[in-house]
């Protein structure tokens, strides 16, 4: 269920703005294919099948274990979603192996069932809605995430649309308090799928407001004129719904339609492009090869240099093209680390110099062989 619909979404959501057939007429093979080869044939001259797990761009050598064992358990995953969903920790029973976030302050901080705030943790720019908006008593957010909230509601306001924060920040001890009063009620099992145990709450970073409109009681948020404009709206106030339809497998938890995370502009639109979670979209895009700070070009190179331990990025021009390839390094120890990257509403090409020589790197569509994309040059 989730994983080919959400496979689709990630595909054709990554793939296609992307890619010019440019790119493929500057290939520099290992062994010279005979001229006006196409360039799906000069394939077979370039370099080796890349590993299906190592050629995500969110691939962790120290998770390669688990990634094999959840995928014996998983057939039906791509080696894309193996990748990310181990990442996220889900090849364990929740609330196990839980670590502590060390960027509680971070606008992309995961709270979630393997992930928990540091004790005592409360933000410290907190402030309160302005009045008029707050349904309920819980009314507090971060500074940012107030004003985008108040920007949101007044847009709505001015499209005929009424929001309002029902639920907002919740302090460890609120919700050690409310998640113990469920769990007496529905049992812990039960609770665990609406309601987060205490320091695993999204509501206690701040940056989340559960929302009604003027008519009904906010789990019935779903239902409303509100909603409908509000799912494919709220990413540009830099807002997500944490937990949508369809994808309690991942979270787990129930969909709640108004449950919405701040998490800034860029973040919210590529979360809502592609179409997945804030703990899929941590996975993918901060972690591993994602991770860094990189050095930008606008154009795509068909020969780059790049000093040993420095990134070097470039920039996919969009095209009409459908897919859009993963991208190999075809010598590891020259060439550390090459994957996609999304920053800023665009996609680059990402890779880090390891060791003087030269290398291609190769780009792979599902389910055919890797072509050179570009060769490249460390010193
Ligand atoms: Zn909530």
């Amino acid at each position: 269920m989730y994983s080919l619909k959400q496979f689709l979404l990630v595909t054709t959501a990554l793939f296609l703005p992307l890619l010019s057939t440019a790119p493929f007429s500057k290939q520099t093979p290992d062994t010279a294919p005979p001229v006006d080869t196409p360039y799906h044939e000069t394939a077979r001259y370039n370099s080796p099948e890349p590993d299906q797990y190592a050629a995500c761009l969110h691939y962790l050598e120290s998770n390669r274990t688990d990634y094999l064992a959840y995928q014996q358990k998983h057939p039906e995953l791509n080696a894309w979603d193996v990748v990310t969903q181990v990442n996220i920790g889900l090849n364990r029973p929740f609330y196990t192996g839980i670590q502590t976030v060390d960027d509680p302050n971070s606008l992309l901080v995961l709270c979630n069932k393997y992930r928990k705030l540091p004790d005592g943790y409360a933000p410290a720019d907190l402030r309160s809605l302005s009045s008029g908006l707050a349904a309920g008593s819980a009314n507090q957010m971060r500074r940012e995430a107030a004003d985008a909230f108040e920007a949101l509601c007044a847009d709505a306001k001015a499209a005929g649309y009424t929001i309002r924060a029902q639920s907002a920040y919740r302090s460890y001890s609120t919700q050690k308090s409310l998640y113990a009063r469920y769990a007496a009620r529905d049992g812990a099992a039960g609770a665990d799928v609406y309601s987060a145990r205490a320091g695993h709450s999204d509501h206690q970073t701040g940056l989340v407001v559960d929302v009604k409109n003027a008519t009904q009681p906010y789990n019935r948020f779903g239902q409303t004129a509100e909603y409908q404009w509000a799912k494919d709206n709220i990413h540009k106030y830099g807002f997500i719904i944490h937990y949508p339809e369809g994808t309690q497998s991942i979270t787990g938890y129930k969909t709640e339609e108004w449950h919405w995370r701040y998490v800034g502009k860029e973040a919210a639109t590529a979360i809502y492009n592609l179409g997945i979670t804030l703990d899929e979209y941590c996975a993918i895009f901060l972690t591993g090869n994602a991770s860094g700070t990189p050095s930008l070009t606008s154009d795509t190179p068909g020969q780059i240099s790049v000093k040993a331990g420095d990134t070097y990025t470039f920039l996919l021009k969009p095209q009409g093209a459908l897919q859009v390839p993963t991208f190999t390094t075809g010598n590891g120890e020259v060439l550390a680390t090459c994957g996609l990257v999304y920053r800023g509403g665009n996609y680059y090409v990402s890779v880090r110099g390891a060791a003087p020589g030269s290398t291609n790197v190769y780009a792979s569509f599902p389910g055919q062989t890797p072509v050179s994309y570009c060769s490249v040059t460390v010193s």
